[in-house]
């Protein structure tokens, strides 16, 4: 535990000072995808960096104002399929309501049905609005793979996240309908 957080500390000091130095690849950040959440209420996207920050993120929050938002951290950290990657499935979580319920404990299942979910609409979201979808997915889940090995995620978490992502791709249904459906189960709508 203590040498692999040792490793891990180097690996951040490594980092951080590389990026400081500009050796490692600044990326210019996407505009936002269209995005509504369950109610209809138009959701805006929001740019946040931090130094320390090594890697791309987001949340998806409602603002103090109580308008939903997507807040996206360190975007020109990573490549273009990434972002949209995030974007999508921060987007996802709006779609489905996420944000009216109560936030299930971390690592719960049902929180990790409802990443899942996002997943699954983000995946199907790219292969509709991209014509160049399929290569998107596979820069998209490198980027993915690689950030959660260096997290420390265990092997077999990263890889049923991959496979759920791949399933997803190959859906015979559109991102709508895959919607409507969750909606449906959450009971939103009859
Ligand atoms: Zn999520």
């Amino acid at each position: 535990m203590r040498s692999s957080l040792i490793i891990f500390s180097l690996l951040f000091f490594f980092i951080q000072s590389a990026w400081s130095k500009d050796i490692l690849p600044k990326y210019d950040i996407i505009l936002p995808p269209s995005c509504s959440n369950n109610r209809g209420e138009i959701v805006q996207f929001q740019n946040l960096s931090s130094k320390l920050g090594i890697f791309s993120a987001g949340v998806a929050k409602r603002n103090q104002k109580g308008k939903p938002m997507v807040y996206r951290f360190n975007y020109e950290k990573s490549p273009k399929a990434l972002q949209i990657f995030i974007d999508l499935h921060e987007c996802a979580h709006h779609q489905t309501g996420d944000l009216d319920q109560p936030h299930p404990p971390q690592n719960s299942s049902e929180h990790m049905m409802k990443e899942s979910i996002a997943d699954c609409i983000s995946a199907l979201r790219i292969r509709e609005e991209n014509k160049n979808g399929k290569s998107l997915i596979i820069d998209a889940l490198f980027e993915l793979k690689k950030t959660m090995s260096i997290l420390s995620f265990p092997i077999s978490s990263i890889k049923s996240r991959e496979l759920n992502i791949k399933n997803c791709f190959k859906k015979n249904i559109s991102s709508k309908l895959f919607i409507l459906g969750v909606l449906k189960k959450k009971h939103y709508i009859k």
